[in-house]
């Protein structure tokens, strides 16, 4: 078998055979493909799709490119929750505490900024120190002892999806169904846990657009996970705008901090509280999604998911007394506040131009391996719906390079519309898949 015809094929608009969904899968993981065939072929996925058979071989050998971990030893139910990807989205940085808090073990393994999209990684590895990188071994040990691990793919778990990841960041083939599903769901079966929540993202800032596209992306996962013997529910988001103020990885983390201690934006909060419930219920620690709302809100409230977040940064080789104390986390050197030119109501912030006035001042990569500037960013202040006055202050720019702001400010105005008519704040949940 040669690669070149694996990708001929998948140009020509054929299916590929298992066979050789796993020839290209290890012959791409263990280095013998080069990363430009590797291009090549995801590129030819995005443009002429999979068929349902092709996604879930192709996510099985991606799972399989590297150990699947079996967690029953250590306890009956494992959580994990995933997001297809979004702007200011910050969310497992305070769901895995919460329900970790509540005593459902949570071993969760995140990915690095994608395209316009954030990635979890970037925001953890904001404080000094934080290991995202953790073997196996350490993976299982410190679930067993804290009941909490958000870590990276290691080169034990899932390791043809850290390459391939990577590599469709740079190459512009990440928003394709087969590619995200495969994507996701390699990593969730590769890291074991048995109850998974996957918050499937729709809108200007998510890589399904369009709501059909995000439910039969949703389905496909859902339809992956059921396969392979998991408990897996999707959640239809909105992602039309950030989700809560900040955008950009120290900026996020400091967000995330504020919601653990109970005052975070009021969107963001909810949201985290909706993905919470849906795991506590379904993990078995609330009957209903209402009582497991009841649970995480009071959990928050005392303090021991913040709790929970200090004992996994301290684990993880964090510097704790930076998230005690935020100030000394990265941070830009200017902040520049953008107001209204005009008065009415704001019927547009659009997510996506928002992430790329922050990636344009370094919060993201351009290419494959780039330094991020984790202090950058942007706060984006209003929300859709709301009426604003002339001279309101809609963004706050954080930068570290004073030549880019002009171009950052005419980035963030193209951003948002403003009507004379009222018009409804969106909705922050579509639809459950399961
Ligand atoms: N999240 C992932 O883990 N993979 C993708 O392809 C997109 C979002």
């Amino acid at each position: 078998m040669r690669a070149v015809d694996i990708i001929i094929k998948k140009r020509d608009q054929l299916p590929l055979t298992k066979e050789e969904i796993d020839f290209f899968v290890q012959g791409f993981t263990n280095g013998e493909i080069p990363d430009y065939q590797a291009s090549a072929w995801a590129m030819a996925v995005l443009l002429n799709g999979m068929t349902e058979q092709e996604t879930t071989d192709l996510t099985l050998a991606m799972a399989n490119s590297g150990d699947i971990l079996d967690l029953s030893s250590i306890a009956p139910i494992v959580v994990d929750k995933h997001s297809t990807g979004g702007v200011g989205d910050k969310t497992s940085l305070v769901v895995a505490p919460v329900v970790a808090a509540c005593g459902l073990l949570v071993g969760k393994m995140s990915g690095r900024g994608l395209g316009f999209s954030g990635g979890t990684l970037d925001k953890l590895e904001s404080i000094p120190g934080y290991r995202v990188n953790l073997s196996v071994d350490e993976f299982m040990n410190q679930l067993r002892q804290i009941g909490i691990v958000l870590t990276g793919q290691s080169v034990d778990l899932a390791p043809a999806d850290g390459k391939l990841y990577a590599l469709r960041d740079v190459t512009g083939t990440v928003p394709c169904i087969p590619l995200i599903a495969s994507s996701v769901m390699s990593k969730k079966l590769a890291a074991g846990a048995n109850v998974i929540v996957l918050d499937v993202k729709t809108g200007f800032g998510a890589f399904m657009s369009n709501i059909e596209d995000a439910k039969k992306l949703a389905r496909m996962m859902v339809t992956i996970g059921k396969l392979s013997g998991r408990q897996v529910r999707a959640v239809l988001s909105d992602m039309n705008q950030p989700l809560g103020e900040a955008v950009g990885n120290a900026m996020e983390l400091c967000e995330a901090i504020d919601t653990l201690q109970g005052h975070g934006p009021a969107d963001f909060h909810e949201h985290c509280m909706v993905i919470s419930s849906h795991l506590l219920q379904m993990g078995k620690k609330a009957d209903t999604l209402e009582k497991g709302r009841e649970l995480a809100e009071q959990i928050l409230k005392s303090g021991d998911a913040w709790k929970k977040f200090r004992q996994l940064v301290q684990a993880q080789g964090g510097d704790v007394s930076a998230i005690d104390q935020p100030q000394l986390l990265p941070h830009a050197k200017i902040i520049e506040p953008v107001f209204s030119q005009d008065s009415g109501y704001l019927s547009m912030v659009n997510a996506r131009t928002v992430a790329e006035a922050a990636i344009l001042m370094g919060a993201g990569r351009a290419k494959k391996g780039d330094p991020i500037d984790y202090g950058v960013g942007v706060l984006a202040h209003c929300k859709v719906g709301e009426e604003i006055k002339k001279g309101e202050l809609l963004f706050t720019i954080h930068a570290n390079d004073e030549k880019k702001l002009d171009q950052v400010k005419t980035i963030l105005y193209s951003a948002i519309k403003v009507q004379d008519s009222p018009c409804k704040p969106l909705p922050l949940f579509y639809d459950v898949i399961q």
